[in-house]
């Protein structure tokens, strides 16, 4: 008999029973507006902000309205400027080019790596190119950052961290987001945590805390934020920092705040689903797991794999026979971009020198989505689908 999975790959579970009366509670008094409080209120925006610095160990959060959002905002608080280059992975998604150019500066790519990190030794041949670097920790994937810090700090260069996919990871138990200047994380729902849209920002840096609470459009109320810089701090930037509007709302932040204390038990159930499809797809003839280094605490809540030098034909095959079985895998390396696809050659929008090493690799990354809601039997079963069809195919003239 031929298994097959029936379960679906965009199933999040049901927000938690805590996030869904506190969300009754704000539809219930209507100030949904973070800065419109009563007397002696912190509202739930500023404790999340609180809550998300505590949790990082980061002096300063603010909290915005997408990932994308707090990541054009770091870059515009860390004074990125018309024209100006940015280093950033050749392996990423569209909101990374994309909110580069939303400031006018352009990406300049630097090579992934077999492992799917950042290349270090491209980006060390390159760290004349730029002052600041957008890293992003796709899929939850982080590269040596002793390293990095050091090849950075020797040029100059600023770090930004694209955290969509490591919020609540780890680098030698330094969380992912401390590495840089700033960090960014995403709130939407194929994240770790899911309030539809949002996005934090943190920071140890008084000056980038401001201009970035000011940009998120705080109408000088900043003084109702929940994790910012001393009153002096913003007397510099108020007159000079632009309102660009993006703040995240009390509604978003009331179905947060649960979430996020229950994230470490969440990140416990995906590394265990993580590691059983780990586990079902080793010795695959043909297929390339990912090491996941010693000093990585990840989280697990997507598994890539890769089909190194297999022809387009034969990997849209596999992908078409698993999809029969039920299994939903994407082709990060299909050549026309498709849905959450990732390939830096169809961000047209900038030029971009050819990176032959990256594209081997891109051409290669199978991508596959772990929902909590799957059972650990389930991704036992996928494993097993997908063993059986790269296998079948592998063998195949
Ligand atoms: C999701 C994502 C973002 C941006 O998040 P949004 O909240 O959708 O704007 C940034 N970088 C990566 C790698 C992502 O996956």
């Amino acid at each position: 008999m031929t298994e097959r999975f029936t379960g679906s790959f965009t199933q999040q579970e049901p927000l938690p029973q805590e996030a869904i009366d506190a969300a009754m509670s704000v539809l219930g008094h209507g100030r949904l507006h973070r800065y419109n409080l009563t007397k002696d209120e912190v509202g739930e925006t500023a404790l999340l902000e609180q809550e998300f610095a505590r949790m990082t160990g980061a002096r300063y959060c603010v909290a915005v309205a997408s990932g994308g959002y707090a990541l054009s905002t770091a870059l515009r608080a860390v004074g990125v400027q018309i024209g100006d280059p940015v280093l950033c992975n050749a392996f990423t998604l569209a909101p990374v080019p994309g909110a580069i150019t939303s400031v006018g500066a352009h990406p300049v790519y630097v090579d992934v790596t077999e492992d799917l990190r950042i290349d270090l030794d491209d980006l060390a041949a390159k760290s004349g190119a730029a002052k600041v670097l957008m890293l992003s920790h796709m899929r939850g994937h982080i590269a040596d950052m002793d390293r990095l810090k050091q090849i950075c700090d020797d040029a100059g260069i600023t770090v930004i961290e694209d955290c969509a996919h490591t919020m609540g990871a780890d680098w030698r138990g330094t969380p992912s987001g401390r590495h840089g200047l700033v960090a960014a994380y995403s709130c939407q729902t194929y994240k770790h945590v899911n309030s539809g849209e949002g996005g934090l920002l943190i920071t140890d840096d008084a000056d980038v805390a401001a201009k970035a609470t000011l940009l998120s459009g705080s109408y000088m109320l900043y003084g109702r934020n929940g994790a910012s810089p001393a009153p002096e701090v913003f007397e510099k930037h108020k007159y000079l920092t632009p309102n660009i509007s993006g703040r995240m709302d009390n509604l978003r932040a009331a179905i947060l705040r649960p979430q996020l204390a229950n994230l470490s038990a969440q990140i416990a159930r995906w590394n265990e689903r993580y590691r059983r499809v780990e586990a079902g797809l080793g010795n695959t003839p043909g297929l390339t797991l990912i090491e996941r280094p010693e000093a990585e605490g990840f989280v697990g809540s997507s598994f890539q794999m890769l089909l190194l030098d297999w022809s387009d034909q034969k990997i849209e095959g596999v992908l078409a026979a698993c999809a029969k079985r039920g299994v939903e895998l994407k082709w990060f390396g299909v050549p026309e971009p498709v849905a959450f696809t990732s390939r830096y050659d169809s961000w047209r929008y900038s030029a971009h020198e050819s990176l032959p090493k990256s594209d081997r690799i891109l051409r290669a990354i199978v991508d596959m989505r772990l929902p909590l809601t799957f059972s650990l039997e389930d991704c036992d079963l996928i494993a097993r689908i997908i063993r059986d069809e790269v296998s079948k195919a592998y063998q195949a003239p």
